[in-house]
Formats: C-alpha cells, structure tokens, sequence
C-alpha cells in the first residue's frame, strides 16, 4: 500500500521530484534523501554536456559556453506574453524569459581544429564554461588552429579575449568584414543603444589583441569541406558555417533561428537585432530552402547540442531535434 500511494502521489510531481522519493524509499533513510536533494539543488551544474557527430571526415562536437534567460519583452514583432504564451506552449516557460544556450563547434578532420564562435565569456548570465568545456576534451587554447566568429555580438566574441590577452593565441581568426567594419566604426558606436556597446567594446579588443584577423569577403572556403555562408541580416555580416564531406553536410547558422520564436514565425526578432528588415528577409529566405533540403542544422541559442532540422508540418515551419547520438 504505501508503494501504491507513493506512486500515485509520484504522478503529480515534477520529475526531478520523483527521482527523490524512489531514492528515500530505496537506498537512503527520508531525511538523508531530502538532504542530499537539497544539497544537489544548491550546487552549480558540474557537467559539461557535450555532443559529438560525424560529418564525413569531420568530427563535429557541440560544447556550451553556458546560458541566460532573456526576458519575454526582448522580442519585437511579439508581446511579451505571447513570447511567454508560446514558451508555456512549448513547456519551456521560465519566471525569467526564454532560455538561451550558448552552443559552439569544434570542427577536427584529425589535421586541423577549427572553432566557430567563443562564447559570451560571462558577459550574460550564467556563460564562460566554455574553456572548461575544451579542458574536459584535453584541448588547451593554443591547440585551436582557427576560429571562425560569426558576427560580432558579445555572446559571439567574448571568449576570444580572456583577462586582457589573445586567448587562441596559435589560431587563425575568421570574421565578415562587413560586421568588422561596422562594430569598429566610432559613429555607429556613438549612435548605438547602451545593449551594444559592449559588443562595440569588445570589436576593438578583438581587432587589436588578433593580428591574425582575417577579413572575409563572401562566401568562400576556409579550408576543404569548412565554407562560409552568407546569412546577412541578424547584423551585417552575420555568416553561417556549411561543413560539408563525404555526402553528408552541416550547416552552422548562430543567431538564425531563436528558441520559442522561430522558426513558426519571421516577423519577430531578438532587441539586438538594429535591421529587422533585413533579418526578416535572411529568416524567408532560408526556412522555407532549409525544410525542403532537410539540412542539418547547429544553433547558438537553441537547446543543447543545438543540432536540428526545420520542418514544414502542415504549412508550418517548427524545429524538429536531430537524433545525433550513436548515429554513424
Ligand atoms: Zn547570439
């Protein structure tokens, strides 16, 4: 009987919950259960999830520089309740706003490691784990051969400068020119609302700290089977990273799709968004060609790994998770 009651009395409880009272009923005395509980519950997250496939001759692996919860009013083209309305729809709905992860990638072909973006650095929320991330897979910076950054946002850029100094000193940077240009330019500086100006801040930082800097102009190869894709739009030269071998392909998109909000819709946009016209017209553009190339897709912000497919059900685009693991 008490099982029966434990169970039914289970059923209306949060999952984590659950785990607890098996545990006290199991291994533990109730009391050292709750304790321990407790105690998990106090403790940051120890565990640097990370997510590896194989894209041909590249091994692929997602690792997170950590999250922040951004508040429901930070999505023009949407009220804040209903980004809050959608987010409970979706049951992802946190007092604080909608979940972001920030995902990056390490691309290796077993010559070559190449990195694409570097975290928010603990510059927003609960960031800068991303260089433990690469300490757990026995990477040091310098073995970094290349980062490609998308765009020049904080959250894109910030690890590349850790206390003042190059922190990929051996690697070969990679960024748009246009967003090099923009976010170095005083007047759009000067011009820019408070939210930006760190990202201006750190544009400098990085242009100075990195002598190694390479400008792109267009769509280009970085090396065989790693190419830039031109996604203007969320800033002025926000590219996407295709990885591309042996009939299988990947394509980077950083700040292309946002949890909650796309890809059901693309006339709403994230604040740091200053051209909406032109990030609304990169979302029409490449939703609908992403759903009918099934492309493989990785995302800064989505849930961790980040890796997913947009889909077209019933003349509605949604994002549909990719089955990553133990996949050949
Ligand atoms: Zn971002």
């Amino acid at each position: 009987m008490p099982q029966l009651s434990r169970r039914a009395f289970a059923g209306a409880l949060p999952l984590g919950l659950i785990g607890g009272s098996l545990l006290g009923g199991g291994l533990l005395g109730d009391s050292a259960a709750r304790a321990a509980t407790q105690e998990a519950a106090k403790a940051p997250v120890a565990v640097n999830p990370f997510a590896q496939i194989r894209i041909g001759r590249f091994t692929v692996t997602a690792l997170t520089d950590g999250y922040a919860d951004m508040p429901y009013d930070y999505f023009p083209g949407r009220s804040a309740p209903e980004v809050e309305r959608a987010a409970s729809a979706q049951f992802t709905a946190r007092p604080s706003g909608v979940r972001f992860l920030f995902n990056q990638y390490l691309v290796e072909d077993g010559e070559r490691r190449i990195l694409i973006d570097a975290g928010a650095a603990g510059s927003i929320g609960q960031t800068g784990q991303l260089p433990q991330a690469l300490a757990a897979l026995g990477l040091k910076p310098d073995k970094i051969d290349a980062v490609i950054v998308t765009h020049m946002h904080q959250d894109h850029m910030g690890g590349l400068v850790l206390g003042g100094k190059n922190n990929y000193p051996e690697a070969d940077l990679y960024i748009d020119r246009r967003d090099v240009t923009h976010w170095t330019d005083p007047a759009k500086r000067n011009g820019a609302p408070d939210y930006l100006q760190t990202s201006f801040r750190m544009a400098e930082e990085v242009v100075r700290l990195y002598p190694r800097l390479q400008a792109i102009d267009g769509e280009r190869e970085i090396m065989r089977g790693v190419s830039i894709v031109d996604l203007t739009g969320h800033t002025p030269g926000h590219i996407g990273v295709r990885v591309e071998d042996g009939g299988k392909s990947m394509i980077m998109v950083s700040d292309m799709i946002f949890p909650v909000v796309h890809p059901a819709a693309t006339d709403v946009f994230f604040l740091f968004e200053q051209d909406r016209a032109a990030a609304k017209a990169m979302r029409d553009r490449f939703f609908p060609r992403a759903a009918s190339e099934g492309a493989l897709i990785a995302a800064t912000h989505m849930p961790f790994p980040g890796l997913g497919r947009v889909v077209a059900d019933h003349g509605e685009m949604r994002w549909q998770v990719a089955d990553w693991a133990l996949q050949d």
